[in-house]
């Protein structure tokens, strides 16, 4: 066997279509997942697949010192679509490869080496990511890490200033956390980590490789509470499916990001498919369709099964349910029986990250199918 990583699923699939996958007998499902939040604008989108195809047809790679215009109309892109002061794009290929340059970015531009981190925080699995992410399972057999990491508890502003001092090169942090069960921090934590974070010198690091590309309402989690940090990465959903990464940085931290780079950086059909999704995303005004589907699934889900489960929580499409049993129980008959596919988060959340494009109707659909799985538990 060379698989020797990925447990596989009993279904074997071949092809999708908006917020629908198939399989090879034809059997349709609601994709609830998005394969981790990797198609915000659903699968087989005819703009980035018409622009992915274009460029492979005229240029597939070529080095980041040579401009090109796909790599130019990606940098605009996310420019323009960066929250104000977050102009400096950098290109990269992945979540954990976002944050690893936004903490050396931090490093270098502070000149100073600790972080700190949140308890149930997920940054990626290098090394330095890898550092600041709080699961003792996914770090545990790499021991050493990279060391200089202080964690602490989500959502408390005043753990989080006490921790902040001026050996703190960067503070590093999700607007809500995915991995760790969809985990929505109270009012004002973004605004007081912005203020620790600038008192004390310090980079600002939000890590919307979930939250981000439309998935909470609006293209970026932080700005429904008005904060704009230092350094923004994104990743996931950024490409529509390609692997994509991407650290939108404060000028002071580009003036002094340090010697970082990566031979994929914003290569040309990587940066097509950026290019695609990030302006349909904005001209279609997708993260609006998020908040509002969003808004309507969890009233549907709160009505049909808020009293069968322990919590149901979240923003716009990013939905976490936490169930009385096991979730991959749970997730395993929402497939099998009711054609419906979503996700984990830990052992006990059921998340939703479904493509933004989710219509009413398919909203309701995940409502019947949820009620079929999870109502009537006590
Ligand atoms: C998935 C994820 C990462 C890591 O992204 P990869 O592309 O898998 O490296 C980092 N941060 C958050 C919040 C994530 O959800």
């Amino acid at each position: 066997m060379s698989n020797f990583i990925h447990s596989e699923k009993p279904i074997r699939i071949e092809r999708g279509e908006g917020a629908y996958l198939y399989d090879t007998d034809g059997t349709e499902y609601l994709d609830c997942g998005a394969s981790y939040a990797c198609t915000p604008l659903g699968h087989d989108h005819p703009a980035v697949n018409e622009a992915v195809h274009d460029q492979v047809d005229r240029l597939t790679f070529v080095q980041a010192s040579y401009p090109v215009d796909a790599r130019d109309r990606a940098f605009d892109a996310l420019a323009a679509a960066a929250p104000e002061g977050l102009e400096n794009v950098w290109l990269c290929n992945s979540g954990t490869e976002a944050n690893e340059a936004a903490l050396k970015f931090a490093r270098s531009a502070t000149g100073r080496s600790k972080i700190v981190a949140t308890m149930q925080g997920f940054h990626g699995r290098t090394m330095g990511a890898l550092a600041t992410t709080w699961n003792n399972d996914y770090r545990d057999p790499f021991e050493p890490l990279i060391g200089d990491v202080e964690f602490v508890p989500y959502g408390d502003s005043e753990a989080l200033a006490e921790a902040v001092d001026d050996e703190t090169a960067a503070v590093i942090v999700e607007p809500i956390q995915g991995e760790g069960g969809i985990n929505v921090p109270t009012d004002g934590y973004l605004a007081a980590a912005r203020e620790c974070t600038e008192d004390a010198g310090a980079a600002l690091v939000f890590d919307e490789v979930q939250t981000g590309m439309g998935r909470t309402g609006t293209l970026w989690a932080s700005q429904q509470a008005g904060v704009v940090p230092d350094v923004l990465t994104t990743a996931k959903g950024l490409a529509n499916g390609l692997p994509a990464g991407t650290a939108l940085c404060a000028d002071w931290i580009a003036d002094d990001h340090g010697p970082h780079n990566a031979t994929f950086s914003g290569g040309p059909v990587v940066s097509a498919a950026v290019d695609a999704t990030v302006s349909t995303l904005v001209e279609e005004e997708v993260p609006s369709n998020a908040g509002a589907v969003g808004e309507y699934l969890r009233a549907g889900l709160d009505a049909a099964i808020g009293d069968d489960v322990r919590e149901i929580r979240g923003e716009g499409l990013m939905i976490g349910i936490e169930v009385k049993r096991g979730a991959n129980r749970a997730l395993r008959d929402l497939a099998l029986d009711s054609n419906l596919l979503a996700l984990p988060a830990g052992r006990s959340v059921v998340r939703l990250l479904p493509p933004l494009v989710l219509d009413e109707d398919d909203a309701d659909e995940v409502v019947d199918a949820l009620s079929n799985v999870l109502g009537g538990e006590s």
